[in-house]
């Protein structure tokens, strides 16, 4: 479920909605003993895995596991530090702003991918084992984005889709 590929060690599964690794912790039973199954953040499981418990924190949200990398779907522990809830909104500010810098001078307003990311995305999902949902999150765009890759909506001066379609 991790590919550790590369220095950021990706995962596979599932990502909730705002493109963290996470998966299903089954077989728990609560309070009034029913069961039931609660989602658990990839990387938060892979700190505990790594450096043990997540001390508590003193806000609400207690203490947050934050990425020093880009990839909110990483796992590897080197690019995992401990922070508050306002570390957390302050590092997204950052990761959005880092995102969305303005490149190559691109005039199309929905620009926020550079033709080197749009050739990778589509070289990536050729390679297979990846969904477009995961590299829209990889690469911090919308799953849509992605997808008019492949139907031909953006960037189709770059020639992935012929006439009759996306050729794999
Ligand atoms: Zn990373």
């Amino acid at each position: 479920m991790v590919d550790v590929s590369g220095d950021c060690w990706l995962w596979t599964g599932a990502l909730d909605h705002n493109g963290s690794g996470m998966f299903s912790v089954g077989g728990q039973f609560d309070a009034s003993g029913k069961r039931r199954n609660s989602m658990m953040l990839a990387h938060r499981f892979a700190w505990v895995a790594q450096q043990g418990p997540i001390p508590a924190g003193a806000g609400h949200h207690g203490t947050c596991v934050l990425h020093s990398c880009l990839n909110l779907n990483c796992v590897n522990p080197a690019h995992l530090y401990l922070g508050t809830a306002q570390d957390a909104v302050t590092a997204m500010d950052e990761r959005g702003r880092r995102v969305n810098a303005p490149l190559m001078g691109d005039a199309h307003a929905n620009a926020k991918l550079t033709e080197k990311d749009v050739r990778e995305i589509v070289a990536r999902f050729r390679e297979g084992g990846i969904t477009q949902r995961q590299l829209a999150a990889i690469y911090g765009v919308s799953h849509a984005t992605v997808n008019h890759i492949f139907t031909g909506r953006l960037w189709s001066h770059l020639g992935f889709v012929a006439k009759k379609g996306f050729k794999k």
